[in-house]
Formats: C-alpha cells, structure tokens, sequence
C-alpha cells in the first residue's frame, strides 16, 4: 500500500479528544504513515509537542495563527525558539495572514479554517467579503499590523532555527508572497489548504515555496482547485487534511480525520494522471526536504 503523510492535522483540538488513539490507529491503517499536528497558538503548540512524544508517527510544528493574534504577546520569539528546539518539532506556524475577517461579537471568528469549514469552498475561492468586513477601519487596521508582526517574528525563528514556515494565507496573497520574498533563501513556506489560481503556484515556487492541497479538491464544487492541482508540479506539492475540518468525500461535513488523506490522494493521483506510487513517492520525498527533521 503507497504510504502518505498528513502535512496539516490540528490534532489537539477537542474534537479528537475522546478517541484520539483510534483515529491514529485508523490512519496507520490506511497508509498515512506520517501526521503533523499544528498548534495555532503556544498552549496548542505544547499540546502538539506532547502528542508527537506520545505517538511515534506524530510530529509537531509551533507557531501563532493569524487569526489569534490579537491574543499574542508583543515578542513571540523566545517562547518560540525554545519550542523548536525540540526533536519533532519540524517546522514554525501556522502563520501568516487572513483578511477575511468575519466578527462575532465584535471578536474575529475563532480559526480562519473554523470559518472555512462552515462557509465551504464557494466561500472560499470566491472570498465572499459581505460579512468580512463590518470591523472598524482602525480595527481592521491594527489587527492587519498585529498579524505582519507576529509573521515576520515567526519567518525570524523560522530562518534561525533551520526550519520552514507553515503558511495560511487568505484573502491576502500580494502581502504574503510580499513579506515572505524578505526571507528568500533563509526560510521557505507550504501555503497550506491552497485555493489560489494557477499564476499563484508560479510565483510561490518562483520563491522557492510549495503548496498542499485538502479535501476541498473532492468537492463537487471544488473544479477551481482541482485545475490548480492539475497545473503544480509533482514535486512542488503536498497533500493534508486540515483536520477535523474540511472532510473529503464521501465524508463532507463530518468530522475529518487523517485517515481521509486516502481519498484525497485517490482524487489527486486521478488529477495528475500518474499512479498512487509516483504520488506517494513524490509527495514523501516532498515534505522530507521541506520538514528537515521529519524522520
Ligand atoms: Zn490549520
């Protein structure tokens, strides 16, 4: 059976806490021989570490989501470079921007992917805006600053410790590819759960980055990532789930696992036109180069 990784999982989100060695031993099951669990912010960050020394096959990447910082200390970096000193932990994020901004009592919705989920793909690829932006300019403003700050502090710790970032991007690709082209040559990015168009992927491998792609790709109206997965290079892509969002098919709408990684790979073999061995062995070889410490 052609093995798999799961690039992106939040395995410490509660919705796996009560079955959490199951849905790991699911995944083993069918072929997901590697996951690595994301923190969003440090507590979350800890709790990955604690996993990835728990479970063999779980690694963890530490960093600050965009869409928390406004919670975030002014100077992340020393709670921070201290986390990455770990052995499994492989890379620094999730960071990176999200101006999609929705409030829910005046506080931005929890977890840009949450959001996501509950707006599904035509939210997504068309960045629905009605109800993004009913913050106040100023608002918006400082939020906007907050996340380029606690981006470039983690592109920093990144670039000193060795390791790549974790990237979310949303509605904000010009400030992304901007901010992350200072770092050129010292840290790279996977823009992880990617929805742009083609012309997007030539200019993030342009930089020396790389994609992964989710279940959003089996979704009947997902043809738009489906072409820009059809038009990335092999080599320059990933694949993960994004868990316990963004269920592939025939689950969507349940909860997502890492187990799920199979039927996106079914559909992303499908899309390249190459078999399940090649995928697996680009895929691996992959996120070995871009999680140096992923062994
Ligand atoms: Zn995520």
């Amino acid at each position: 059976m052609p093995a798999f990784y799961d690039t992106h999982a939040h395995l410490d989100y509660p919705d796996f806490a009560q079955d959490l060695p199951q849905v790991i031993e699911r995944a083993q099951a069918a072929g997901i021989a590697k996951i690595i669990s994301i923190g969003t912010d440090l507590d979350s960050s800890r709790r990955a570490i604690e996993l990835s020394e728990r479970f063999p096959c779980v690694f963890a990447v530490v960093g600050w989501h965009p869409t928390h910082v406004l919670e975030a200390p002014e100077d992340l970096p020393p709670a921070l470079r201290e986390l990455a000193r770990h052995p499994k932990v492989v890379a620094i994020g999730e960071t990176g921007f999200d101006y999609h901004r929705a409030h829910r009592g005046g506080l931005p919705v929890d977890r840009g992917a949450r959001a996501v989920g509950r707006g599904g793909v035509a939210e997504l690829i068309v960045g629905r805006h009605d109800d993004a932006r009913l913050g106040a300019a100023a608002d918006d403003e400082r939020y906007q600053r907050k996340q380029a700050q606690i981006f470039e502090q983690q592109l920093e710790v990144a670039a000193e410790s060795g390791l790549n970032c974790v990237v979310h991007q949303r509605d904000a690709l010009e400030d992304t590819i901007a901010l992350m082209e200072k770092f050129a040559g010292r840290a790279s990015g996977v823009f992880h759960c990617f929805a742009n168009d083609a012309a997007a992927i030539q200019r993030i491998v342009a930089m020396g980055s790389l994609v992964s792609f989710t279940g959003i790709a089996t979704f009947k109206n997902g043809q738009n990532v489906r072409d820009t997965l059809a038009a990335t290079p092999l080599d320059k892509l990933m694949l993960e789930t994004d868990c316990p969002f963004l269920a592939p098919l025939p689950y969507r709408g349940k909860r997502c696992e890492p187990a799920y990684v199979k039927e996106i790979s079914q559909l992303a073999a499908q899309v390249k036109g190459c078999s399940l061995e090649e995928l697996s062995h680009a895929t691996c070889a992959t996120a070995q180069r871009f999680f140096p410490k992923l062994s």
